[in-house]
């Protein structure tokens, strides 16, 4: 969903100063023209994050346009397994692969006209586009993916590509690489406080479009939010709840959609159900399948604790989305998580196979009220103070101002 969010909306959640800092920096970019390209509109942070980011380039009168590469299923299959890959999985990396992945980009690019100021990739799947454009702006590859530990095959054959770049973006500094020769910058993602997904919602409205999912609020609610992606780990999910429900009663909703760019998820989706189906709590477990922000709006706000059980996550914005919301998180110590979640502070971590150690901060939170609050308060202050979409649009702003200044001087020296 795009959110069309009006910037003084945000005056009263960070400052005037905040955006008077965008102004400034968004003025430097007039007359310029920027474009990104990714592989879906919907479903993941990727769209997440520009869904809220485009509008608000626009907003502050930078020609920010975005363009989504179209893919085969073939395509996003393979795309995906580079993805898993380079999360850590094994790949057969045979050429087919390859061709596939090549040619479906340049055949895209055949009818991409490119002649902007300054490009954005984000993500592996149109990678390979700067190959087949006779390079005259500055490039950016921005990477959204846990690649601190990479199948090396796949990240020396997609490192050719990234080294075509002027630079690399990642979301932590763990994420940096050392054989890479171009410059690298951390942005991390954030979201955004006034969308519909985020924005402020009654009680009685919670309780209200609930029921319409068939979800009240009798029992406590623990939930996850997330596509339904091996990495999100949601089986492991039903198994920590079957350890808390041993203990003292509550339900859990996971919900979920399917990605545009993601085939993977029916296949865990089927599985999931098989596991729920098996369950002896099956009764207190509701799966979701809907598309809707508002209701991930109502189920983050309604539960009395989050879960986040991923195995890998490049940063993980449901993380933030849930503390924003003053619900405490207990999650994966993986990837961008722990700087979100501050353990005994607005949430718990965990190794990701520690279904016990899960189980008992869930049964700890469910048990004691204060320290819901406590810690509600907590994560909702320490995303307010870092990961909010003022402070990603400014990051964003700084650097493709710097970037293009750069390329300006190169331009000026070769001339001289
Ligand atoms: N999301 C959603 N509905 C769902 C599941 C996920 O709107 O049923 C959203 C979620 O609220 C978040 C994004 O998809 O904004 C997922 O981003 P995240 O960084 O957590 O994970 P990714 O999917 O990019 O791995």
């Amino acid at each position: 969903m795009i959110n069309n969010n009006n910037l003084a909306s945000y005056t009263k959640i960070v400052g005037k100063l905040e955006l008077d800092k965008i102004h400034a920096e968004a003025e430097k970019l007039s007359g310029k023209h920027i474009l990104c390209i990714n592989s879906t509109y919907q479903g993941g942070g990727v769209a997440e994050i520009l869904n809220s980011l485009v509008p608000l380039f626009d907003q502050v009168g930078v020609d920010f346009g975005w363009r989504i590469l179209h893919g085969t299923p073939d395509f996003f299959t393979i795309t995906k397994k580079f993805h898993n890959a380079l999360q850590g999985n094994r790949i057969n990396l045979s050429q087919r692969k390859k061709d596939i992945y090549y040619q479906t980009t340049k055949r895209f690019s055949t009818f991409t006209h490119i002649d902007h100021d300054l490009v954005v990739i984000h993500d592996p799947q149109p990678l390979p586009l700067i190959s087949f454009y006779e390079k005259k702006q500055p490039w950016i590859f921005r990477c959204h993916i846990d690649i601190s530990e990479p199948n090396k095959e796949v990240w020396n054959y997609l490192k050719a590509f990234i080294q075509k770049y002027d630079r690399f973006v990642v979301s932590l500094p763990e994420y940096k690489k050392e054989d890479l020769n171009i410059p690298q910058t951390v942005i991390r993602p954030a979201i955004d406080p006034v969308a519909v997904k985020n924005k402020p919602v009654s009680e009685s409205k919670i309780s209200k479009f609930l029921e319409k999912f068939g979800v009240d609020r009798k029992k406590p609610i623990i939930s996850q939010v997330s596509r339904f992606d091996p990495w999100k780990d949601p089986i492991g999910v039903v198994k920590v709840f079957e350890r808390v429900k041993k203990k003292t009663d509550c339900q859990l909703v996971l919900l979920g959609q399917f990605a545009t760019d993601d085939p993977e998820g029916q296949k865990v989706f089927q599985a999931l159900e098989k596991k729920v189906d098996k369950s002896p709590f099956k009764n207190d477990i509701k799966l979701l399948i809907v598309d809707n922000a508002f209701l991930v709006n109502c189920l983050q706000r309604a539960s009395s604790v989050v879960i986040q059980k991923s195995l890998k996550e490049g940063f993980g914005l449901t993380v933030s989305e849930a503390l924003y919301k003053e619900t405490p998180v207990v999650a994966s110590k993986v990837g961008g998580i722990p700087t979100q979640v501050i353990n005994g502070v607005n949430g718990f971590l965990h190794n990701p196979k520690d279904y016990n150690g899960f189980s008992d901060s869930i049964i700890k939170l469910l048990k004691d009220e204060k320290l819901r609050t406590e810690m509600g308060k907590a994560g909702k202050e320490h995303i307010k103070k870092n990961f909010l979409i003022t402070r990603l649009i400014l990051d964003w702003l700084m650097l493709l101002n710097k970037e293009l200044s750069e390329n300006e001087k190169k331009l000026s020296s070769n001339h001289e």
